[in-house]
């Protein structure tokens, strides 16, 4: 979709820092991260939100959240996660497309959302 930063992202027309791409998604690093190794699922087709995301995409990008919180645990050694998604302005959604937020949590942290 014209003029939608994360359709720009998504499809590798603006760097950003990647942690996965295949064909249907990219994994990138949150730009104003809630806590360290904040991440951001992000479909490569345009879609503003879950009511609008294709079943065999939204389980698609579920599993693809398991993959990454396992591994990134791995690599931040947190102790917990919150996988958070937000739809519509007045559920704090800023960027009208789809989007995961995967947030490392550590005992005792400040990232409360
Ligand atoms: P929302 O509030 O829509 O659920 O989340 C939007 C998220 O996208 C925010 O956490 C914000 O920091 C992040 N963000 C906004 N613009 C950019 C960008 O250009 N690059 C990256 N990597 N993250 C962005
Ligand atoms: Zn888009």
């Amino acid at each position: 979709m014209k003029d939608c930063i994360f359709c720009k992202i998504a499809n590798g027309e603006i760097p950003s820092a990647t942690l996965y791409e295949d064909e249907e998604f990219r994994v990138i690093l949150d730009l104003g991260p809630a806590n360290k190794g904040h991440a951001l699922i992000l479909p490569k087709a345009h879609y503003e939100n879950l009511y609008e995301l294709p079943d065999e995409t939204a389980g698609h990008a579920m599993i693809l959240a398991k993959k990454v919180i396992t591994k990134m645990k791995e690599v931040v050694d947190c102790d917990g996660y919150n996988v958070v998604q937000n739809n519509g302005e007045a559920a704090g959604q800023t960027v009208f497309h789809f989007h995961m937020h995967l947030i490392p949590r550590y005992k005792g942290d400040n990232a409360g959302i």
